[in-house]
């Protein structure tokens, strides 16, 4: 029997296993080793690690609990179940783990653009994060992508701050309204409405959009918001309550409507950062064990 098990063993659970390691509590992390960030190679806004390698990140942080004794294990959870004040957890091995309290901290995916040449670049010269990723895009030639909804109009302008030169693409995805074409023509944001062919680039950097028409437009980064998904439906299977953006619902330190089940990190509701996931780490960390502290007081 396990104080907690955390599954998720990105910046939220490896922080929340570290305060609750110090504090002495008997802890596992289980890992599937599919961090979201997996695809870059900097990882950027971390006072101190600022650039850092989000691999490197991962394992000095997997290095740092071996001294509280906490148990790190690589495996996928299948299933999570609460009945009675215990939590009973299931490998894709079979076996089973039972806890006092649960954390989640199993992070979000991305939905990324259908475009050829994608999967190679995202990381690299394709983002989703202006804060994670405009700097080092600044002054550059920017594509924003527009998705079904707004078609990218707010991200478009948004871009604006990192670099004078945004075109917005809409992929001929349905038109674009009179009311935003003015609004980004008055901001100085160019508008493609052709439909995209591929991006072409080599290692990982884009060098051009090539439209369905044949022309190639010269592009430097190409910024896209098409929505995440939750990377596991523990959540949904332990009957967390979600936000209308998928996320889960947590209250005040973390806390899910469930009792003794908390989540931190992407999968929870607030800003999508590693500072920010790494803090409610932390947060629920401190909130577990003095939920503990309570229940063990004599
Ligand atoms: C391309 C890219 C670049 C980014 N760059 C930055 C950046 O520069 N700066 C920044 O602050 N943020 C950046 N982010 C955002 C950052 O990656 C996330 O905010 C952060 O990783 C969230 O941490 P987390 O611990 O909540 O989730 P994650 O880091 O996603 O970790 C979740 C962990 O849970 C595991 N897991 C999921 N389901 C299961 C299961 N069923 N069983 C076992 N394990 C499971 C996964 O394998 C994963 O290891 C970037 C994101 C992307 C996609």
């Amino acid at each position: 029997m396990y104080d907690v098990i955390i599954i998720g063993g990105g910046p939220a659970g490896l922080n929340a296993a570290m305060l609750l390691g110090r504090s002495r509590r008997k802890v596992i992390v289980m890992d599937s080793g599919k961090p979201r960030n997996r695809w870059a190679e900097r990882m950027n806004g971390f006072l101190t690690s600022d650039g850092m390698n989000p691999r490197e990140f991962i394992q000095k942080g997997r290095a740092e609990l071996d001294k509280y004794g906490v148990e790190l294990v690589d495996v996928v959870v299948k299933s999570a179940t609460y009945t009675k004040g215990e939590f009973v957890v299931n490998d894709s091995n079979g076996k089973v783990y039972r806890s006092r309290k649960l954390l989640l901290a199993t992070g979000l995916k991305d939905t990324l653009p259908e475009l050829e040449g994608v999967e190679e670049m995202y990381g690299k010269s394709v983002h989703h994060c202006p804060y994670c990723d405009g700097w080092e895009s600044r002054d550059k030639a920017i594509a924003v992508y527009g998705g079904p909804v707004h078609h990218g109009v707010g991200q478009a302008l948004a871009m604006k701050n990192w670099s004078a030169d945004v075109t917005l693409y809409t992929d001929a995805i349905d038109g674009l309204r009179r009311e935003d074409i003015e609004l980004l023509e008055r901001n100085e944001v160019k508008i493609e409405q052709e439909k995209i062919a591929r991006l072409e680039g080599e290692n990982g950097m884009l060098r051009h959009i090539v439209l369905a028409n044949g022309e190639k437009r010269p592009q430097q980064a190409l910024f896209f918001s098409l929505g995440t998904e939750q990377q596991s439906d523990l959540g949904e299977q332990l009957g967390c309550e979600f936000t209308s953006d998928g996320v889960i619902r947590t209250k005040k330190l973390q806390h899910s409507n469930i009792p003794g089940l908390f989540v931190a990190g992407d999968a929870a509701r607030d800003m999508q950062m590693v500072v920010v996931a790494a803090a409610e780490g932390a947060k629920a960390g401190v909130a577990i064990n003095m939920e503990l502290q309570q229940e063990d007081r004599k």
